[in-house]
C-alpha cells in the first residue's frame, strides 16, 4: 500500500517556504553548518512500535540535570527531568526577537503567520499523555480541525498508537526534545542528542522526521539555535500563551485565548491538561464563528 503521511507530504515542500530571506551569517560565525536542502525522510514504516526506553538518555549517560517534578503529569516520576514550563508574555517574545535582530541572530523561526489572512494555529505540547490525547483528537476530529502536535520523545516511545493516530487524522508533529530538559542548562554537546533522540522516537512511531522544533519554556540561546539549524528545523514559537499549564480555570483559559486572537495567531496548549480538553469545542466554534480558519504550522508557515 502506497500510503503517504501529512507529515511526510508537508515535509517534503516546506523548507523552500520556511527558509525564504532568512540569512544565516550569524550562525555560520559560530561554527553551525548550513541547513541543508535536501529531505529524504519520506519512508513511512506502518505499524511500527517502538520498545519503550525505561530511562532517559541522561540517565543512560550518567549526567544529573535538575531533578523537576512535572507539575502537569502524574505517569511521570520526579527524576525524569521534564521541566516545568513557564509563562512568556508577548511582549517577552517581541522584546527577544528585537534583541535577536540587533545582535544578528538570524535563523529559521517561526513566531507567528501572516497577519493579512485569518489563519490560525492550535499547537500542543508535551504530549502525547495517555488520557487526554486521545480525547483531543476526538474533539479535532468532530470538528475537522487539524493542529501541531510538539511531542516529547520519551512520551513517544510510551505511546507510539497515539502519535500514529495524530498522523492518521492528518495533524502536523514537531521536535519538542526527548527528555523536555531546558537546552540552555545543559552541555552544549548533549543538546543535539536530545533533539536526535525526539527524532528517532518519532522516527520508530510514525516513519518520518518532523521540521519543526519548539524548545521546553521557549528556551533556547546560540548554541540551541546551532543545533536546530544544523538539523535544518524551524524554531516555532507562538503568540499566544493562555497557561493552561498552570491550571488557572477552564473558563480563564478560554477567555485568555479568545481575547488574543488574532491573524496569524500560534495558540500554545497542553496535551496533558483537562481544561484545556473541555474548552477546546468552545474554542474552536467561537474562533470560526469570528472567521478565522485553523491550519497547521507548516501551513501558517506558507502564508508568511
Ligand atoms: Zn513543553
Amino acid at each position: 500500500m502506497i500510503w503517504k503521511s501529512p507529515v511526510a507530504m508537508v515535509s517534503t515542500g516546506l523548507l523552500t517556504v520556511a527558509f525564504v530571506g532568512v540569512a544565516m551569517s550569524a550562525i555560520r560565525s559560530h561554527g553551525a553548518t548550513p541547513a541543508k536542502s535536501g529531505v529524504q525522510r519520506t519512508g513511512l514504516r506502518s505499524g511500527t512500535a517502538s520498545t519503550a526506553r525505561s530511562t532517559s538518555f541522561f540517565h543512560q549517560a550518567g549526567f544529573k540535570t535538575r531533578a523537576l517534578e512535572h507539575p502537569l503529569d502524574p505517569q511521570l516520576e520526579p527524576g525524569d527531568n521534564l521541566v516545568p514550563e513557564k509563562y512568556r508574555p508577548t511582549v517577552m517574545l517581541k522584546a527577544r526577537e528585537e534583541f535577536e535582530q540587533e545582535r544578528g541572530y538570524r535563523f529559521n523561526k517561526i513566531v507567528r503567520g501572516s497577519k493579512e489572512k485569518k489563519l490560525i494555529a492550535l499547537t500542543f505540547d508535551d504530549g502525547p499523555h495517555g488520557e487526554y490525547t486521545v480525547q483531543l483528537l476526538d474533539v479535532l476530529k468532530q470538528t475537522h480541525t487539524p493542529a501541531t502536535f510538539f511531542l516529547v520523545g520519551k512520551q513517544v516511545d510510551k505511546y507510539p498508537g497515539l502519535v500514529q493516530l495524530e498522523v492518521m487524522q492528518g495533524h502536523e508533529l514537531g521536535n519538542h526534545t526527548y527528555d523536555h530538559v531546558d537546552l540552555t542548562q545543559i552541555p552544549p554537546e548533549l543538546i543535539g542528542f536530545e533533539l536526535d533522540e525526539c527524532d528517532k522516537a518519532i522516527k520508530r512511531a510514525v516513519g518520518v522526521s518532523p521540521r519543526f522544533f519548539r524548545p521546553p519554556g521557549g528556551d533556547y540561546d546560540v548554541n540551541v539555535i546551532r543545533e536546530a539549524t544544523r538539523r535544518s528545523y524551524v524554531t516555532s514559537l507562538w503568540t499566544d500563551d493562555p497557561g493552561d499549564y498552570a491550571k488557572p480555570g477552564a473558563d480563564v483559559v478560554l477567555q485568555r485565548t479568545l481575547d488574543r486572537l488574532e491573524n496569524g495567531a500560534i495558540i500554545l496548549l497542553h496535551d496533558g491538561i483537562p481544561e484545556t480538553v473541555s474548552i477546546l469545542p468552545a474554542l474552536i466554534a467561537e474562533s470560526r464563528k469570528r472567521g478565522y480558519e485553523f491550519v497547521t504550522i507548516s501551513q501558517l508557515a506558507k502564508q508568511r
